[in-house]
């Protein structure tokens, strides 16, 4: 018969331009892309292969009858290799891990199997063999290779859809196309034997699938063509994997926002590839960027730091041309390095990861083990605490606890300041300190705030039937609750459903170093919605944080509560004292009532009162109590002093 090897010489030849593809777009090696580089040589070699099994089996009397079966064997082997491969692939990008040893197991017997076959056929007979007149005919069990095949093929594809969710629908499209044209494509070439062109199939098919699952962009950030964060990941898995001591050295571009801000957005990408050049230039393929102005260089631990650190200065200390010829600029660029030895590979990415941020924020130059204990473990204590905050929220866990305000000019203590209690039974107490700032990140003070603002209502329109003399109750708010479209809507309905008068509440907020105008604008219209409708504010912790004067004058706050700190640094040193009596006294100017925390002896009461303070809260008068500690209180003090 005559076969036409035309369309295997295709598919050589969209092989190599495949091949080419993956070596000049050098991707991130992962176990995933060393399987489709192995598929990849694999239909290399069979398309190449086949075209020599052609020839063979159309002229079997030109070449030694060993050759002619040396050659299909090959070609068979390289052909039924290929279905293996591709459900290993499957197998890494599905990453089911309950199924990774069966696939292992799956696939190294079939090949062994298979194998065994198509090499004893010569004495067997039982897949191919050339019979008296030298023709190439197929053996009982050839069937049975094309139905091992094909059921692999469905049983990755059974794998991927389990999985599918977590792929793009261009993904699932070229799996599946995949595999309906490698049915197709052995279906055609059965009834029409003398069109080879499966081969041509499967190389077209590795094509789409290298353009929906092996992009390198996936590994890349963004424009500097450097390694991104999820390969710096997988880097730190591997070397995990092997036991591997380590070296990382985080460079992180000083004044990075003020660049932006004077060279423009475009000019510091344009700077920053440049830097990103060179580094990959001096550590190929060692270069990470975890974020616009941080890289990260993962190197063998027995690199010379010294070395490197003097290399990298070096690197750094030209400044570095930008723009076209004419039209170039040299700008320098300031780098803060640390270097982080990993002697203990254990870490793992994660771990390592909060590792290098805490380095670089505290501008380390050089991490010692115990840093890096120390911050696996406030890590560790983090996700414990985000567990534990996580249980109270489902199983109404916190308290809610009042300290009562005074006023100074009637005696009495017609507010009080809600703040929420915490208390795990190994632990013990958590402060709101440590635990806010992680609910924080993860969202999750936005149920914590609801809950104690709906628990406040509660009490106060609880309150009112006893009497008590409480006119308001001050609530904390994060920030990411000012930050929150639904604050005001949420709160006010809240007051609403508990018939209480909006200001029966004053919400405390605190200074942020937040620069996004968009949040700033939802901050000032939940604000002003609710101040219109009678809810009144204070700035919490003032003159320990970034924007006072600004929020200051742009907030509708008619409270101004000084940080405790400033009034203890006051009883030590004159000129605080002198920062504190200044301040009360503007205050007064501008019309805002003054509470002062942490009042805890007479000496300090009094110098309050002798400047005007308004209110006093701290432990002289006493400390947050539980609700039905905090009536009694009212009861003794509000209604004997009242009389
Ligand atoms: P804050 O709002 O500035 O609350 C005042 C803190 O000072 C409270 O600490 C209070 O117990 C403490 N304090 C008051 N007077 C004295 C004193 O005389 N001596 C001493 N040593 N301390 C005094 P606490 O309860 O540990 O709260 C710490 C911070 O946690 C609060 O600071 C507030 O920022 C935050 N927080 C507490 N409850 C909540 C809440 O419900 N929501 C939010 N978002 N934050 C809260
Ligand atoms: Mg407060
Ligand atoms: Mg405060």
């Amino acid at each position: 018969m005559q076969y036409y090897p035309q369309y295997c010489m295709a598919a050589v030849a969209t092989t190599l331009i495949l091949i080419a593809m993956c070596f000049l777009k050098q991707n991130y090696a992962t176990k995933q892309n060393r399987v489709f580089n192995l598929m990849v040589i694999d239909s290399l070699i069979a398309s190449g292969i086949n075209i020599a099994s052609l020839y063979t089996i159309s002229f079997t009397d030109r070449y030694p009858l060993w050759f002619d079966y040396l050659v299909n064997m090959l070609y068979l082997v390289a052909f039924n290799a290929m279905v293996v491969l591709f459900l290993a692939y499957v197998d890494s990008i599905a990453k089911l891990p309950r199924y990774k040893i069966a696939v292992k197991v799956v696939c190294t017997v079939v090949l062994a199997v298979e194998s065994l076959m198509i090499c004893t056929t010569h004495i067997t007979h039982l897949i191919f063999y050339f019979d008296e007149d030298l023709k190439y005919t197929h053996g009982s069990h050839m069937k049975l290779l094309y139905i091992i095949a094909a059921a692999l093929v469905i049983l990755g594809d059974v794998m991927f859809m389990y999985s599918s969710k977590r792929f793009s629908g261009y993904q699932v499209f070229s799996v599946n196309c995949f595999i309906v044209l490698i049915f197709a494509s052995v279906l055609f070439q059965t009834m029409n034997p003398a069109y080879v062109i499966t081969n041509l199939a499967c190389a077209l098919m590795l094509i789409f699938v290298y353009s929906a699952f092996e992009n390198p962009a996936y590994y890349l950030y963004k424009d500097t063509r450097c390694f991104n964060r999820r390969a710096f990941l997988a880097t730190i898995k591997k070397q995990r994997k092997k036991k591997e001591p380590y070296l990382v050295i985080a460079i992180r571009i000083m004044n990075y926002d003020f660049m932006r801000h004077d060279l423009g957005q475009s000019r510091t990408e344009t700077l920053i590839s440049r830097v990103a050049e060179y580094l990959n230039e001096c550590y190929r393929r060692k270069v990470y960027n975890l974020s616009d102005d941080c890289f990260v260089l993962v190197l063998d631990r027995d690199a010379d730091i010294k070395e490197q650190k003097t290399r990298l200065h070096m690197l750094f200390s030209e400044p570095f041309e930008i723009g076209e010829r004419e039209n170039s600029v040299k700008l320098p660029v300031g780098i803060m390095l640390s270097v982080i030895p990993v002697d203990d590979p254990e870490i793992d990415e994660k771990e390592m990861e909060t590792v290098v941020h805490a380095i670089q924020r505290d501008e380390k130059e050089e991490a010692s083990a115990e840093d890096i204990i120390d911050v696996v473990k406030k890590l560790h204590r983090q996700e414990l605490l985000a567990t534990i905050i996580d249980n109270a929220i489902e199983n109404n866990g916190f308290d809610v606890y009042y300290q009562p305000i005074l006023d100074v000019s009637t005696g009495t203590y017609p507010s009080a300041e809600a703040l929420i209690r915490l208390k795990d039974k190994e632990l013990g107490f958590i402060s709101p300190e440590e635990f806010i700032p992680i609910a924080e990140k993860n969202g999750r003070v936005i149920e914590i705030g609801d809950m104690v603002f709906s628990r406040v209502c509660d009490f106060i329109h609880r309150s009112r039937g006893m009497d008590l003399g409480v006119e308001y109750i001050e609530v904390n708010l994060s920030p990411v609750q000012c930050y929150h479209e639904e604050l005001a809507r949420k709160f006010l309905a809240e007051l609403s459903r508990h018939d209480l008068d909006p200001s029966s509440v004053n919400l405390e907020i605190t200074e942020t170093a937040e620069l996004e105008t968009r949040k700033i604008k939802i901050l000032q219209k939940n604000l002003d919605n609710m101040n219109e409708r009678g809810v009144t504010f204070s700035i919490d912790d003032f003159g320990s944080g970034f924007a006072a004067i600004d929020y200051l004058l742009r907030l509708p706050v008619s409270i101004v509560k000084i940080d405790k700190s400033i009034l203890w640094q006051a009883m030590k040193d004159e000129s605080a004292m002198k920062v504190l009596k200044g301040t009360m006294r503007m205050l007064k100017e501008i019309g805002k009532h003054i509470v002062v925390e942490g009042v805890e002896n007479e000496e300090m009461a009094e110098i309050l009162r002798e400047n005007g303070c308004d209110y006093m809260q701290g432990y002289l008068y006493s400390k947050p109590v539980p609700e039905s500690v905090y009536v009694e209180f009212l009861k003794k003090y509000n209604k004997t002093e009242a009389a």
